[in-house]
């Protein structure tokens, strides 16, 4: 296998009533222990990383490069199909700069742009990203966050079914994040209700495959469901933070003083290596209960 469209594994997950995860990595460590899961449940899988919680301006001077290069060489020798995504930029120009990078999927914010301004953006995305093969996700809603153990709604709403149908139809995105209830940065203490009644509606009406941000917080019964009523991807970030953070501590606890072995040596004795095991060991669970484990033959 190899890196394959966003589209192409959407469609067969629309097709199967599973949904693939995109799990959020933030080094190259993290980008193989997405893959390694992926392959030791034969899953598709999208990798990459995002500019939600990371330094624009470091994104832009180098970082985003180099993740391009590392999403795309790692896509490519997968045994499971994967795509490259760059999640969550924060403005036309980052998004743009994404494509030529080596991701075959980006992602753009709403930026809290007024409608038509954020369409058209959105278009001019599209049309450059498809140019070059790249696809596109699109949202125009916010969703809520987590800050300091308190949800913070702040311009968060529910994404209404003719906006979508219409933003669909104008910017002809591959995918469309959705605003149902998930809120982004939860690790536990609090669990969102998802709107299952409206991801119905919303699968029904809108064209294109459904994709729920903020994953990390839902519990795996309302994900099971989120993806019975139509959710085809389910972004994966924070929980994937907690898990490896909780892995370095412990090898690092372990370690001996050989700090050659400790960092980067990719031996035993390699803190975060151990850190990406428990990583993978995260990973598929997920994909366990999205229903894409298992879809993809051995050899
Ligand atoms: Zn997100």
């Amino acid at each position: 296998m190899t890196l394959v469209t966003l589209p192409e594994l959407l469609a067969e997950a629309r097709r199967q009533r599973y949904a693939v995860g995109y799990f959020e990595a933030w080094d190259i460590y993290g980008l193989e222990a997405v893959v390694a899961a992926a392959q030791a449940e034969r899953s598709p899988v999208i990798i990459g990383i995002g500019g939600l919680t990371a330094n624009h301006e470091w994104l832009g001077t180098q970082g985003i490069a180099l993740y391009g290069a590392a999403a795309a060489t790692l896509a490519r020798s997968a045994t499971v199909p994967a795509a490259a995504m760059y999640n969550e930029a924060d403005s036309l120009k980052e998004a743009c700069s994404a494509i030529g990078a080596g991701f075959n999927t980006v992602m753009m914010v709403g930026q809290g742009l007024p409608w038509e301004r954020l369409v058209q953006a959105t278009v001019t995305l599209t049309t450059e990203a498809h140019r070059a093969g790249v696809a596109v996700e699109g949202e125009f809603d916010e969703l809520a966050e987590m800050r300091d153990g308190v949800v913070r709604e702040r311009t968060a709403t529910s994404t209404e079914v003719g906006r979508a149908v219409e933003f669909v139809a104008r910017t002809n995105v591959d995918c469309l994040a959705v605003a149902v209830g998930s809120v982004h940065f939860v690790t536990g203490g609090f669990a969102p209700t998802l709107e299952l009644g409206l991801i119905r509606e919303l699968a029904d009406a809108v064209a294109v495959p459904l994709v729920l941000h903020g994953g990390s917080g839902v519990p795996a019964d309302q994900l099971r469901a989120a993806v019975d009523a139509g959710i085809s991807k389910v972004n994966f970030g924070t929980r994937l933070k907690q898990v490896f953070d909780v892995g370095l501590r412990n090898a690092l606890a372990e370690a001996g003083s050989d700090v050659n072995r400790t960092y980067g040596s990719r031996l035993p004795g390699d803190a975060m290596t151990a850190a990406a095991q428990a990583l993978t060991e995260e990973v598929r669970r997920y994909m366990q209960i999205l229903g894409s484990s298992g879809r993809i033959a051995r050899g």
